[in-house]
C-alpha cells in the first residue's frame, strides 16, 4: 500500500510504443541511406511450416517493408537438403544488396542448425547468433547483438534504472538470450547472476535482485512474490496455453504488484525483437555505405 492508502502498481514497459519509436527512427535513417545509393536489404529464410515460424517471419517481413528495407523472402519446403540451404546462404553472402541474413529457427531436423549459422557471413548475421559475433559481445567489441536482449537494453533503458552496480539476475542460458543478455548487463557494469534449471534457491537469488530478466520458458515460473519492492522485471517468455493465450515466465500481476516497472506479454519484449533485427540491418546497410567500420 502506498501512503495515500492505494495499492502501488508498477509501471508498464511497453515494447511495443518503444518498438514503433525505434522503427520510426529507422526508416528515417533507411530513407536517408536510400537517397545516397545504399538502400538496407534483409533475407528472411525460412525451412518448412512451422505456424509460429510462419507467422514471426511474416511480422519480420512486414517490418522490414514499413523501414523502407528491400525484403528478401525464400520459403523453403521442409524437405530441403542441408546442402541446398548452405548454397542458398551462400547466394545471399554473395549478394552485395542483401544486408543481412536471417535463418529462421528451428530447422528441420535433417538440417543441423549449427552448420547453417557458421555458414552466414558474419559480416550479414543481423541475428547476432554467429560464435564471431557473440565472441566480439564477449570481448567488449559487438558488432550486431542478438536482438532479443538487444531489445531488452533498451527497455531496461526506458525504466530508468541505473546498471552499473545493479544486481541483476538472469534467468535462462540460451546462447539466443540468457549468455548474451548477461554479457550486456556485465557491459554496463551490472552485477550479474546467470542462473538455469540447475540453479538452487532461484527464488533466494531473484528476492535480491534490483533487475531480474526472465526467459526460461515455463509460463509463470517467476512468483510475484519473489520479487523486490522497486524492482525491474523484463519477461522474455512466450508461452501459449492450451486455450491459446499468450503468457510470459512471470506472474504478472502479483508481481507488478512490488515492481516499479514491469513488460508484458504480448506487447514487451516481443515487438522489440524485431525493431532491434531492423536496428542491426541498418547497421549492416551503413558498415557498406562506409559510414561506419568495424575493427
Ligand atoms: P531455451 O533455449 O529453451 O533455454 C531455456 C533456459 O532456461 C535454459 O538455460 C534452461 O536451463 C533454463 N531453465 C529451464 N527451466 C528452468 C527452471 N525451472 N529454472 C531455471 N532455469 C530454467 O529457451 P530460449 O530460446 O532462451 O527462450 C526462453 C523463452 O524466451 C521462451 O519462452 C521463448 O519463447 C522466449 N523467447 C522470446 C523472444 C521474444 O522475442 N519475445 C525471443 C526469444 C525467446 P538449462 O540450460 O539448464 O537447460
Amino acid at each position: 500500500m502506498t501512503a495515500s492508502g492505494t495499492t502501488a502498481r508498477a509501471r508498464i514497459l511497453d515494447g511495443k510504443a518503444l518498438a514503433a519509436r525505434v522503427r520510426g527512427e529507422i526508416a528515417v535513417e533507411a530513407r536517408r541511406l536510400a537517397a545516397s545509393g545504399v538502400t538496407p536489404g534483409l533475407a528472411v529464410v525460412l525451412v518448412g511450416d512451422n505456424p509460429a515460424s510462419q507467422i514471426y517471419v511474416r511480422s519480420k517481413t512486414r517490418a522490414c517493408q514499413e523501414a523502407g528495407f528491400r525484403a528478401f523472402d525464400h520459403h523453403l519446403p521442409a524437405t530441403t537438403p542441408e546442402r541446398d540451404l548452405l548454397a542458398l546462404v551462400a547466394s545471399l553472402n554473395a549478394n552485395r544488396d542483401v544486408d543481412g541474413i536471417l535463418v529462421q529457427l528451428p530447422l528441420p531436423a535433417t538440417i543441423d542448425p549449427r552448420r547453417v549459422l557458421l555458414a552466414i557471413a558474419p559480416g550479414k548475421d543481423v541475428d547476432g547468433l554467429h560464435p564471431e559475433n557473440l565472441g566480439r559481445l564477449l570481448m567488449g567489441q559487438p558488432r550486431f547483438i542478438a536482438c532479443t536482449p538487444f531489445g531488452v537494453m533498451k527497455l531496461v533503458a526506458e525504466a530508468g534504472l541505473t546498471l552499473s552496480g545493479a544486481d541483476a539476475v538472469v534467468i535462462g542460458r540460451s546462447n539466443l538470450v540468457g549468455k548474451p543478455m548477461a554479457a550486456l548487463l556485465t557491459a554496463v557494469d551490472a552485477t550479474v547472476t546467470l542462473c538455469h534449471s540447475k540453479t538452487r534457491d532461484l527464488a533466494d537469488r531473484v528476492r535480491r535482485a534490483d533487475l531480474v530478466v526472465a526467459a526460461l520458458g515455463h509460463p509463470g515460473a517467476i512468483k510475484g512474490e519473489w520479487i523486490k519492492p522497486g524492482a525491474t522485471v523484463i519477461d522474455v517468455g512466450t508461452n501459449r496455453l492450451p486455450d491459446g493465450k499468450l503468457v510470459g515466465d512471470v506472474e504478472f500481476e502479483a508481481a507488478a504488484a512490488r515492481a516499479a516497472a514491469i513488460t508484458p506479454v504480448p506487447g514487451g519484449v516481443g515487438p522489440m525483437t524485431i525493431a532491434m533485427l531492423l536496428a542491426n540491418t541498418l547497421t549492416a546497410a551503413r558498415i557498406r555505405a562506409g559510414e561506419l567500420s568495424v575493427y
